[in-house]
């Protein structure tokens, strides 16, 4: 070790509890869905997906051959309650034994709700970088409240990850998506349950993601970016599924669950305020996550990354009311996630005010 890096704190102890489905990443990974298909034991599959469907969804169906049984394109942000039960009835319908997601987290989201409620297991094919395909939780919203829980049934069997799929993402999904996968990392590295191989893979992820998005978003159809993002985007899903998430997590799902604020573009706008936040009680994630990002100002440079990637910079953009803050700030205050630093409802108001006007933050004191 070079003597001006400061050391990294070594562990005293910790538990490594983590469920990881089976991955197959790569170009190609599509070509491997028969195969996949017999380990499993699987001859009806419901093939998920959002009302856009696309060239993604033909590529897999066609892979699925006279295995497909149906086609359910009804998956929506945050799995409506309703759209939850559509589905499973039409797995039902068609007599699935497995589901095969193909999409974002939309409609991964779905055939996670599927398998909860007792329909088949699945398979998941992300194109976008959301990270949900590596996780055991899951999200379902009715009445404007989104219930979201773990339970490892919801775990995909297999992960395919092909990049040729995500070619296709369009510039503004893929920084949005990028910066969610990003935060994901973020607060996986001052996580309370974190663990050292977590955070390898936290800071691994950000260093992919951060190299990788900006050419991505420039050229979508720049294989070698995509495949960096889509590798980022991996150890995201991971840094998410092995811990708990914090404060910034936490508010992103009050606006998006109750006030219908756009899922990734939310976590982009918030993310460099809320590590400007918990800077000072997270050291040794801070330098982490400098170290991959090349940036002393965690904060800053987040908040720059976001701006060359061309995501909206402020809530107000993204159509929340000035009069709404409060409301949400008491939202959040009502099952606060464990934050490496301690905050009451003024803080949270404070965040949102900075993230609605748009203001650039630093972590640098
Ligand atoms: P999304 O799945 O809604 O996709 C965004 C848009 O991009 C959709 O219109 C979709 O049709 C389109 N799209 C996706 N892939 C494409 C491609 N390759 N080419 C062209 N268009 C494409 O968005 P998302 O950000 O991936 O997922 C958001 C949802 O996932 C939210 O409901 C969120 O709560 C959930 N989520 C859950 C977890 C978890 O662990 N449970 C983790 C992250 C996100």
């Amino acid at each position: 070790m070079r003597s001006h890096e400061p050391r990294e704190a070594m562990p005293l102890g910790f538990t490594h509890d983590v469920h990881a489905p089976r991955v197959v990443f790569g170009a190609g990974a599509l070509d491997r869905i028969p195969e996949e298909l017999d380990r499993l034991g699987a001859s009806r599959v419901l093939l998920i997906c959002t009302a856009r469907r696309g060239d993604a969804v033909d590529r897999v169906a066609a892979a699925l051959g006279a295995r497909l049984a149906g086609i359910f394109d009804g998956a929506r942000m945050h799995v409506p309650a309703e759209v939850a039960d559509a589905a499973l009835d039409e797995a039902r319908r068609v007599d699935a034994d497995l589901c095969i997601a193909v999409g974002g987290g939309s409609a991964i989201g779905v055939a996670k709700a599927v398998a909860l409620g007792d329909g088949p297991p699945f398979i998941a094919v992300p194109t976008t970088y959301s990270g949900s395909e590596m996780t055991t939780i899951w999200g379902i919203s009715a009445n404007g409240l989104k219930a979201t829980g773990r339970d490892p049934r919801v775990l995909p069997r297999t992960v395919l990850y092909e990049p040729a799929l995500t070619l296709s993402l369009p510039p503004a999904v893929t920084a949005a998506s990028g910066m969610n996968a990003l935060a994901h990392c973020v607060e996986a590295l001052y996580a309370h349950d974190g663990t050292p191989v977590s955070s390898l893979m936290a800071e691994e992820g950000i260093r992919a993601l951060a190299a990788n998005l900006p050419a991505a978003v420039r050229d979508g159809t720049d294989g070698e970016a995509r495949s960096g993002a889509l590798y980022g985007a991996w150890l995201a899903g991971g840094s998410l599924g092995a811990v708990a998430m914090g404060l910034h997590h936490r508010i992103c799902h009050v606006l998006g669950g109750s006030f219908d604020l756009p899922h990734a573009e939310t976590h982009a706008v918030m993310l460099p305020h809320v590590a400007a936040f918990n800077a000072p009680a997270a050291r040794d994630a801070m330098r982490r996550a400098a170290r991959a990002l090349g940036s002393e100002d965690v904060a800053g440079a987040l908040y720059d990354l976001r701006e060359a990637l061309g995501c909206p910079a402020s809530l107000r953009e993204l159509g929340m009311m000035q009069g709404q803050l409060n409301a949400a700030a008491d939202r959040v205050m009502e099952s606060p996630y464990p934050n490496p630093r301690q905050f009451d409802a003024e803080d949270v108001r404070a965040l949102l005010r900075d993230a609605w006007s748009g203001r650039r933050p630093s972590s640098i004191d």
